[in-house]
C-alpha cells in the first residue's frame, strides 16, 4: 500500500491527528508536535502519549513529526543555537515517546558565517540531540531552497552533514520537490531524475532517502525561492510528479505534501492527484 498523506494539525489533541488524516484518504501524514510559530510548546502528558500510540496501532497511519520553524541549528549565536538545539532534544525524545520513527528538520541559516561552520552546528546538534533518547528516531534532514545564507541545498552539504555526525545510523534524508527544484535539480524528465537519483546515490547513498515531500514550485528553476504550489499547478507541473513519484526509488516512501492551504477542496484535490500517481491511475 503506498504511503500518502498530507501535513495535518493536532489541534485539540495530538492523536486527532490520525482521524485527520483518515478523513482525508491519508496512509501517511505529517505533524508539528508543537506551535511552529512559537518557542513554547505545550506539554504533552501520559494520556497524550498512549492515546496516540493507541490509535497508531488501530488505523496504522504512518505518521512523521517536522521540527517547528523557528530554531536554527546552524546558528553562529550561542544563545539562538542552545534555544533550538533545546527544541531539537526535546522533538526527539517526544518523538521517542510518541513511536513517530521520523522527525524532519531543516538545516538552517548559517547566517553569514559559511556554510562549512553551518553544517558543523547542524552536526553537532544531531549528535547531542540523538543522545538524548535511547529510542530508535531517526532524524530527517531536509535539502532547502538554498535562500540566502541556507546551508542544506546541495546534496554535498547533506553528506557532509551526515559525515560529521557519529550517530550517522539514526540519520536519513526527507527529499522536498520544491525545494531541491529552487536550488536546481529537475525533475520534469525523465532524464533529469535518472540523473538527480544517481548523483543522490553517488553522493549521498540511496539507503539514505526515507521519505518526500511533494510539493510543486511557484518558483523557477534554480531560483533559490521557497514557496510552494499544489501539485501540477507549478513549475514543476503534473508530468513531472507522475515520473518522479513513479520511480522504483521513490514509490515505497512515505510521501507527504505540504501545498498551500486554500481550502480542504484544494487540499483533497493534491491528495487524490497523489493517489491517482501512486496507484498508476494516470
Ligand atoms: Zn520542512
Ligand atoms: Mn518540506
Ligand atoms: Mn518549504
Amino acid at each position: 500500500m503506498p504511503l500518502i498523506g498530507a501535513h495535518v494539525s493536532i489541534i485539540g489533541e495530538i492523536s486527532l491527528s490520525f482521524e485527520r488524516a483518515k478523513a482525508m484518504g491519508c496512509t501517511a501524514f505529517q505533524i508539528f508536535t508543537r506551535n511552529p510559530r512559537g518557542w513554547r510548546a505545550k506539554q504533552l502528558v501520559e494520556y497524550d502519549y498512549i492515546n496516540f500510540k493507541n490509535k497508531y496501532k488501530e488505523t496504522k497511519l504512518f505518521p512523521i513529526a517536522h521540527m517547528p520553524y523557528l530554531p536554527n541549528i546552524a546558528s553562529p549565536n550561542r544563545e539562538q543555537y542552545e534555544k533550538s538545539l533545546n527544541v531539537l532534544c526535546e522533538e526527539v525524545v517526544k518523538c521517542g515517546k510518541l513511536g513517530i520513527p521520523y522527525l524532519v528538520t531543516h538545516l538552517g541559516s548559517h547566517m553569514g558565517t559559511s556554510e562549512e561552520e553551518g553544517i558543523r552546528r547542524v552536526a553537532s546538534a544531531c549528535d547531542t540531540a540523538l543522545t538524548s533518547s535511547s529510542d530508535n528516531v531517526m532524524i530527517l534532514l531536509e535539502n532547502t531552497a538554498g535562500q540566502k545564507n541556507s546551508v542544506g541545498h546541495t546534496f554535498e552539504h547533506l553528506r557532509r552533514c551526515i559525515d560529521l555526525i557519529d550517530d550517522d545510523k539514526h540519520i536519513g534524508i526527507c527529499y522536498d520537490t520544491c525545494h531541491g527544484f529552487a536550488a536546481g535539480y529537475d525533475i520534469r524528465s525523465q532524464s533529469k531524475i535518472e540523473s538527480l537519483l544517481s548523483d543522490f546515490d553517488k553522493v549521498i547513498g540511496l539507503n539514505r532517502l526515507k521519505m518526500v515531500h511533494a510539493n510543486d514550485s511557484k518558483g523557477a528553476l534554480n531560483g533559490h525561492l521557497d514557496r510552494h504550489e499544489h501539485i501540477g499547478l507549478g513549475q514543476i507541473g503534473l508530468e513531472g510528479f507522475k515520473f518522479f513519484l513513479q520511480r522504483r526509488e521513490i514509490k515505497d516512501l512515505p510521501i507527504i505534501m505540504e501545498t498551500p492551504y486554500d481550502s480542504d477542496e484544494a487540499c483533497m484535490n493534491d491528495i487524490r492527484i497523489l493517489w491517482d500517481i501512486a496507484l498508476g491511475r494516470i
